[in-house]
């Protein structure tokens, strides 16, 4: 496989401060660099894969049939910007096409109408 190389500008706070990691781990800044890309490669896929299968649809709004208005018994986090909204607080359920839901916080539910 042949590799390319990526250039890229960082402050001179950064720089240092990715020298200073690479030299306490005993690498190469490259080889931290690359090892952190990788890895937030990873993480942000894996992240925005669990997200798409969960909420994309959601985040349609012509999805969305209706909304039903409650109050939380509970602390739970809102579904689409994951804020957590309080027990005694009034929520959302988003219902959809497909008749599943989800909650959402006051602010994705007008956002969403
Ligand atoms: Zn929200």
């Amino acid at each position: 496989m042949k590799e390319k190389v990526i250039n890229t500008r960082v402050s001179k706070e950064l720089y240092e401060k990715i020298s200073d990691k690479a030299k306490k781990y005993r690498t190469t800044t490259a080889n931290l660099l690359r090892n952190i890309l990788e890895d937030s490669i990873d993480i942000y896929t894996d992240a925005s894969d669990l997200v798409d299968e969960k909420i994309k649809s959601w985040l349609s709004a012509s999805e969305i049939i209706g909304f039903q208005e409650f109050t939380l018994r509970a602390d739970c986090l809102c579904s689409n910007c994951k804020t957590n909204i309080l027990a005694g607080d009034s929520a959302y359920n988003a219902i959809n096409k497909g008749n599943s839901r989800i909650i959402l916080c006051t602010s994705c539910q007008q956002k969403l109408s």
